[in-house]
Formats: C-alpha cells, sequence, structure tokens
C-alpha cells in the first residue's frame, strides 16, 4: 500500500516541498505520496490527529505551527526539543514523535553544498526567532570556535544564547550594534529579508573568505546577499537548506538518504 505524507501549514500553496519529496521517493525506489494540507488556524491539533485516522504516516510542519507542533508531540527527540519547535512528525505504534531537521538542513547546505568546515570557526547568527533557536544545536554539534547571536530584541538574543550555555562552544547574545569584530560565517536568520530590509551590522563583520547565508530565498539575491557580496563574502541562500531538510525529513521516515543534487538542478536551473 502507498504510504501517505504531508505538510501542514496555513497558507500552504506557496510549499516547495510538494515539488521536493516526489523526487526524492522516485529516486530511492520508496513507494509513497506527499500532500499539502491546509490546517484552520485554530485546528492544527485536530488535523493532526485526523491524518493520524487516515492511515498517513508522518508530516512536515511549517508556519506557523512549529511551536504548536511540538506540543501535539507524545515524544520529542533532541533537537526538537532544543529548537522548541518540529518541522518532522513521524507517526508510529501510536505515538507523535517531533523532530527538527531545519538546522540539520542548514548544517548540510554550509558543509556538504558549499564545501565550508564549521569546525573552528567564528559563526555569527542575525536574529533569534525560531529559525535561529532551530539553527543552534546543530551549529554547535560541529564545534565551532564561537557563536555571536546578535539580534532587534537584545533580550531575546541575551536569552537564547543563556538557553544554549551549557554547551562546550561559546554562545553570547548581544544587539546589532554591539557586534565586534570579524566571522568565517554569517547567517541570516532573521526575517528582516521579507520585508527588504538589512540587519544594521558593518561590513567588517564579513572576515577574509567568510560565507553569508540568508535563510530567505526568492529567484533574486536578498538585500542581505548583495550586501555581503559588496563586502567580499561568498553568499548563499536558503534553498539549500530547504532541499536539506526535506532530505533529512525523508531519511528519518525512510531509513534512505536521498541526493539532493537532482534537486537543486531541479528549482535552480
Ligand atoms: P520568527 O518570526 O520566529 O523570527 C523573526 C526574527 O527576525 C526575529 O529575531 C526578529 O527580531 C527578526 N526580524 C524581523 N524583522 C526584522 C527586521 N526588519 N530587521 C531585523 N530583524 C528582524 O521567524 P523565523 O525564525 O521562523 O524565520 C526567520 C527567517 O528564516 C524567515 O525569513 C524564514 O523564511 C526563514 N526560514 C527559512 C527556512 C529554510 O528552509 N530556508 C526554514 C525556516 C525559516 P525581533 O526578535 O526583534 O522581533
Amino acid at each position: 500500500m502507498t504510504d501517505k505524507y504531508c505538510v501542514i501549514g496555513n497558507p500552504i500553496a506557496h510549499s516547495k516541498s510538494p515539488e521536493i519529496h516526489p523526487v526524492y521517493a522516485r529516486q530511492t525506489g520508496q513507494d509513497l505520496v506527499y500532500e499539502r494540507c491546509l490546517a484552520p488556524l485554530d485546528g492544527f491539533a485536530a488535523t493532526v490527529k485526523q491524518l493520524v485516522a487516515d492511515g498517513f504516516r508522518g508530516a512536515n510542519v511549517t508556519l506557523p505551527f512549529k511551536l504548536e507542533a511540538a506540543r501535539v508531540c507524545t515524544r520529542l527527540e533532541e533537537r526538537a526539543r532544543a529548537a522548541g519547535a518540529v518541522n518532522t512528525l513521524v507517526f508510529a505504534s501510536g505515538e507523535i514523535v517531533g523532530d527538527n531537521t531545519d538546522g540539520p538542513g542548514l548544517v548540510a547546505d554550509i558543509t556538504r553544498n558549499a564545501g565550508v568546515a564549521i569546525a573552528g570557526k567564528r559563526v555569527l547568527l542575525l536574529g533569534a526567532g525560531g529559525a535561529a533557536r532551530g539553527a543552534l544545536l546543530p551549529l554547535i554539534q560541529q564545534g565551532p570556535r564561537e557563536i555571536v547571536i546578535a539580534n532587534r530584541t537584545v533580550a531575546t538574543a541575551e536569552a537564547l544564547a543563556r538557553d544554549f550555555g551549557q554547551y562546550a562552544v561559546p554562545v553570547s547574545g548581544m544587539g546589532f550594534a554591539s557586534v565586534a569584530g570579524s566571522f568565517d560565517i554569517v547567517i541570516n536568520a532573521s526575517a528582516s529579508s521579507l520585508a527588504g530590509e538589512l540587519p544594521p551590522v558593518s561590513p567588517t563583520v564579513f572576515g577574509p573568505g567568510a560565507l553569508a547565508l540568508d535563510m530567505m530565498y526568492g529567484s533574486q539575491p536578498t538585500v542581505f546577499m548583495e550586501f555581503a557580496s559588496q563586502a567580499g563574502a561568498a553568499t548563499r541562500d536558503g534553498l539549500g537548506m530547504l532541499i536539506e531538510q526535506a532530505a533529512e525529513a525523508f531519511a528519518i521516515w525512510r531509513g534512505v538518504r536521498p541526493d539532493t543534487a537532482e534537486v537543486f538542478r531541479k528549482m535552480r536551473p
């Protein structure tokens, strides 16, 4: 019998996941379908219950339900617990298991696709919302020299740094104006690009040979990518992160890791 998966969100029409998973399924010979699922804003838990009743094997979760998804799970994997958010659900043996593959997708895109090691590097993380929170544990696990979190609301950056203060990697939180020195990897995990705005940091944050990654993606480079490029950094948008988080979710569900290169070629010819 064909196994059923979906992506739950509101709105959901824009989601690219239903374009990605069928490619992975064909590649790996897995018999599955992957649909879009629009959940009412006040009906996420009921939607999940219905999907389980309908025999779905799992789901991805996107805006605005990633935090609520963590609450409907009967068990959370460590990275979902650290992120406080879930983007991948597994329905099995009466359990709803929550995981978060956004951070691992980001790390895979930086290390594998961009070919940039994170170990030993200075990392600047701009933004302190859900995406930044999800990125932190997977980044820390790569062993960078230091992670600095900078955010518009300073207290949120400070609180996030405190939450990740128990690891061997130094993590500090501050406002944009307090960022000092240069970094090897600068990640824009703020939603600033959505508004066509720049996080107000100095161009000197991009050290020699720096990589700048904006989690947002689109057909054109974001304002942050243009700013970073003018400062001499190599730039990437968030499409690779999206493709890699999908591969990670697929591997959780099916036990086999797809090759992401084909999806890259399809989505960015
Ligand atoms: P949240 O709403 O949880 O957090 C938003 C963050 O952006 C906060 O830190 C907020 O600061 C900051 N921010 C918002 N507007 C501005 C601005 N104009 N200038 C500076 N900072 C700003 O969003 P998420 O963390 O979920 O998402 C952040 C970005 O990451 C989005 O662009 C999203 O599309 C992208 N993303 C990409 C993924 C991918 O697979 N490529 C996956 C997940 C997210 P403050 O605390 O001061 O409000």
